[in-house]
C-alpha cells in the first residue's frame, strides 16, 4: 500500500484542485480524503508542496525503433517518457523500415509491453513507405493495433493523395495527423524566414511553407466532413487558419511542441545545427500566438515531437544535419511556466498533457477518483534542475537547453497502480 500526503491534486475531471491525501492499495485508488492516518507496512510519500495530474500522453514521439536504435530505442524512449511524466505515447512511422506494415506495429505494441514502464502505442504511415504515392493498408494496421495514421517527417504533398487518406482514415474511426509542409516553397531553408535569418545569412524557410499546407488540410477537412490533425503548429497564420477552420465546423485539431512554447529563432545566433528542427523555431510573435491559441483552445495540447540525434549527426553543418529536438523531459516545466505566467491555470494545463491527448486516441484518460488504477505524476513546481548529459534519460542527448536550467521537476510517475519512475 502506498500513502500520498499532503500533495496538491489537480484533476478537472473530478473537480479536484485542492490538498487531499491519496491511498493506493494493489494499484487502485482507495481514498481521496483529507488526513489519512499512515499505518503499518504503507509506504508514505510526503508530497508536501508538489501538485499531483493525472499522469500525461504525448501523441508524438520518435523512438527510432526498428533501425536507429543508436539514437533511441523503445527502452531509453520510455524511460525518458515516465521521467516527463508520460505514461502513454505513440511513437512516428518515420522508422527504418517504415511502420507501415502489419508486423512492425506488431513489434512496436510488445517491445512497448515487454520494455513495460509505459504504454507505447504505434501509428502507421499513411503511404507506403512515406513516400506519398500509395495508401497503406490502413484497416488491416489499425485492427494490428495502429492507433492513427501519419507520414510525419514528411508531408502528403499529393492533394488528392491525403483527400483519399481522410476519407479512408476517418470511416475507420481514426484519422490522419499532417506534418504540414510545403517542400516546393521550404526548399532547402534552415531558419524561420525574417530578420534574423537574413542577418545571419541562414536558408530562410518560409512560414507559408506550414500555412499553405495547413489551409489545404482544413479545406479537405470541410470539404470530406472528415477529421485532420495537424502536428507540431507553428505559425502565427497557421493559428489563425485552424480557428477559421473550427468556426465553420471542420473536424481540426492541432498540437504544439514545448519546442515552438518556448524557443525562438534567435537559438541560431551561434549557427549551432542543434536549434534545427522541422517547422523551424520561429518569431517571438509566432511563440505568443501559439501559447494565446493552446490557452484558448484553438490549439487542442502539446506533443513533444521528441525527436532523437546522435551527437556526429547534429555536429554536421547545417544543410546536412538532420532536424529534431528531445521534448519528454521538457514539456512539464516549459508548460508550468506558462501557467506561472498566467496564460492559463493548472486545470487547462493537465486537459492539454493529460485529457485531451488521450481523448484524441480513442483512450479514457486517466482520472484522479476513487476505484481507479493509479496512472498519476507527482512533481514539484519549484524544484529547478539542469539540463545536462546525466539529467537526460535519452540515448541522445540533442537540445538547445543543454546546460540551462528549468523549473518544474517529475517526482514519481505511477502507471497502471505501480511506481516506473523515482526522481
Ligand atoms: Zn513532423
Amino acid at each position: 500500500m502506498i500513502l500520498i500526503k499532503n500533495g496538491h491534486v489537480v484533476d478537472p475531471q473530478n473537480n479536484l484542485n485542492d490538498k487531499f491525501d491519496i491511498l493506493i492499495e494493489k494499484g487502485e485508488i482507495k481514498k481521496i480524503e483529507k488526513n489519512i492516518q499512515p499505518f503499518p507496512g504503507c509506504e508514505v510519500i510526503d508530497a508536501e508542496g508538489k501538485i499531483i495530474t493525472p499522469s500525461f500522453t504525448d501523441i508524438h514521439v520518435h523512438f527510432r525503433d526498428p533501425g536507429q536504435i543508436y539514437k533511441e530505442d523503445i527502452e531509453s524512449g520510455s524511460k525518458a517518457a515516465v521521467a516527463g511524466g508520460y505514461t502513454t505515447v505513440v511513437c512516428m512511422p518515420n522508422t527504418i523500415p517504415a511502420i507501415d506494415d502489419v508486423p512492425i506495429v506488431r513489434y512496436i505494441i510488445e517491445k512497448g509491453e515487454e520494455v513495460g514502464l509505459c504504454r507505447v502505442l504505434p501509428s502507421a504511415a499513411i503511404t507506403k513507405g512515406r513516400k506519398g504515392k500509395e495508401l497503406t493498408e490502413m484497416a488491416l494496421l489499425k485492427d494490428a493495433g495502429a492507433v492513427y495514421f501519419t507520414d510525419d517527417g514528411a508531408p502528403v504533398m499529393d492533394s488528392f493523395i491525403m483527400r483519399k487518406a481522410m476519407e479512408y482514415a476517418g470511416s475507420l474511426g481514426t484519422f490522419v495527423a499532417d506534418h504540414c509542409e510545403d517542400l516546393n516553397l521550404s526548399q532547402n531553408g534552415v531558419a524561420h524566414e525574417g530578420e534574423l535569418a537574413a542577418t545571419l545569412g541562414l536558408p530562410p524557410l518560409p512560414p507559408e511553407a506550414e500555412d499553405t499546407m495547413v489551409a489545404r488540410d482544413c479545406i479537405l477537412s470541410i470539404q470530406t466532413g472528415m477529421p485532420v490533425h495537424i502536428c507540431h503548429i507553428s505559425s502565427k497564420l497557421s493559428v489563425e487558419i485552424v480557428a477559421w477552420a473550427k468556426a465553420m465546423g471542420a473536424k481540426v485539431t492541432a498540437e504544439v511542441t514545448p519546442h515552438h512554447l518556448y524557443l525562438t529563432d534567435e537559438e541560431f545566433l551561434d549557427f549551432s545545427c542543434i536549434a534545427k528542427v522541422s517547422p523551424p523555431l520561429r518569431s517571438h510573435e509566432d511563440i505568443e500566438a501559439t501559447r494565446w491559441a493552446l490557452a484558448s483552445g484553438i490549439i487542442d495540447f502539446v506533443a513533444t515531437d521528441h525527436a532523437p540525434h546522435a551527437h556526429y549527426e547534429k555536429m554536421q553543418d547545417l544543410q546536412a544535419c538532420p532536424p529534431g529536438m528531445l521534448g519528454l523531459q521538457f514539456a512539464l516545466p516549459i508548460v508550468l511556466e506558462l501557467v506561472k505566467k498566467d496564460y492559463f491555470d493548472l486545470n487547462r494545463m493537465v486537459e492539454v498533457m493529460s485529457i485531451e491527448p488521450a481523448k484524441k486516441i480513442g483512450l479514457k484518460p486517466p482520472q484522479i477518483k476513487e476505484g481507479e488504477i493509479a496512472e498519476l505524476t507527482i512533481f514539484d513546481p519549484f524544484e529547478t534542475w539542469e539540463v545536462n548529459e546525466e539529467t537526460i534519460l535519452s540515448k541522445s542527448k540533442n537540445t538547445p537547453l543543454l546546460g540551462r536550467k528549468l523549473t518544474g521537476k517529475v517526482k514519481y510517475t505511477f502507471f497502471k497502480g505501480k511506481i516506473v519512475y523515482r526522481d
